[in-house]
């Protein structure tokens, strides 16, 4: 994928697998992708897809069970699968924010949210006072749009609503001045009125500091309204990777267009049954040798179950893999 600039983060033939008693899930499969500063990156997919995954591999945040088995990972061009435990500290609380789906399992319930973020704050800047740390607190709370700031920091996380707990985690994640932030289902549990709200959150989070914001989401319509570019995961491997306006108009891949199609539609006539991808993910204990999608895909051929589709580059920005996109190959349209 060809965006001008030196990447910020560049992830290259990474696969990660847990060890079970049951043998090895090989949850994220030979991917590849790079994000830049400034942009802003929606990664897709179901459940189980490898999307969490990837990026808890990015930050070595795996549990004890996941490996990093084969690849590359490199954050502001350092190598991060060779960085000391201090580098990944570091790497941690300053190079890379994080903020997951539920705020209440992240914060403390019983501390004040100006404690919390005034510990962030003076972790990572021995020098600064109390003082100067909850004046940042306050600076920090009004970036996220938290009205009367100063008066919030005395609240404790069970006396805010979860739009607003939310906003305290993306200041908890940028106190630190991050130059990545990876933001895993953030308005999953949020309704829609706020999730709107998050999702302009992240857009002029982006915009007021230039952060690298990746946006982890199983809604495809959440990337439309706020990211720049999508990578579509499926199986543990990148179906489709575009700029948002190829994912959703010149959209390439039978996975992609199911979940497009799964978007409800305000037109929708009122008995209509919103659409689903039929079927259910591979085992990726015992992953498909051929094409990941090939038990749910409605196009599939004999080649695809054998064979796994290399990448078509479709555009300098845009590439899918699928066979259908070989115009060339002779087991085109044999059937299943
Ligand atoms: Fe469907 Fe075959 Fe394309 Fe896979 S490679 S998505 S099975 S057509």
């Amino acid at each position: 994928m060809q965006i001008p600039g030196s990447p910020l983060l560049e992830v290259n033939h990474l696969h990660t697998s847990f060890f079970t008693f049951s043998g090895e899930v090989q949850a994220v499969r030979d991917v590849s992708f790079r994000a830049h500063r400034g942009e802003i990156v929606g990664v897709v997919g179901e459940s189980g897809s490898g999307k969490s995954v990837t990026f808890l591999s990015v930050t070595r945040l795996l549990s004890a069970s996941g490996k990093i088995v084969g690849g590359e990972v490199r954050f502001d061009g350092e190598n991060v699968l060779a960085m000391s435990h201090m580098q990944l500290r570091k790497l941690r609380n300053q190079g890379i924010g994080m903020v997951f789906q539920e705020p209440m399992t992240s914060l403390n319930p019983t501390m004040q949210i100006g404690v919390q973020i005034v510990e962030r704050i003076r972790a990572f800047n021995k020098g600064i006072s109390n003082q100067q740390a909850r004046a940042q607190a306050v600076r920090l709370l009004e970036s996220v749009r938290i009205p009367e700031a100063k008066n919030q920091l005395k609240a404790y996380p069970y006396e805010l609503s979860g739009g607003m707990r939310q906003r305290v985690m993306f200041a908890i994640a940028i106190a630190t001045g991050p130059k990545l932030l990876i933001a895993d289902e953030p308005t999953t549990a949020l309704d829609v009125t706020i999730q709107s709200q998050i999702l302009k959150l992240i857009r002029s989070l982006r915009n007021d500091t230039n952060v690298c914001i990746i946006l982890i989401t199983h809604d495809l319509g959440v990337v439309a309204e706020t990211c720049e570019r999508v990578i579509v995961m499926y199986g543990g491997m990148i179906m489709e990777e575009g700029l948002v306006d190829e994912i959703f108009y010149e959209t390439a891949h039978p996975y992609t267009i199911g979940l497009r199609k799964s978007i409800p539609n305000i037109n929708q006539l009122g008995g209509d049954r919103l659409y689903s991808v039929p079927g259910s993910p591979p085992n990726l204990l015992n992953p498909p040798q051929g094409c990941p999608f090939y038990a749910r895909c409605d196009q599939a051929m004999r080649i695809c179950k054998q064979h796994r589709p290399p990448y078509y580059q479709l555009s300098p920005t845009h590439r899918s893999m699928c066979w259908l996109l070989d115009p060339d190959y002779p087991g085109r349209g044999g059937g299943r």
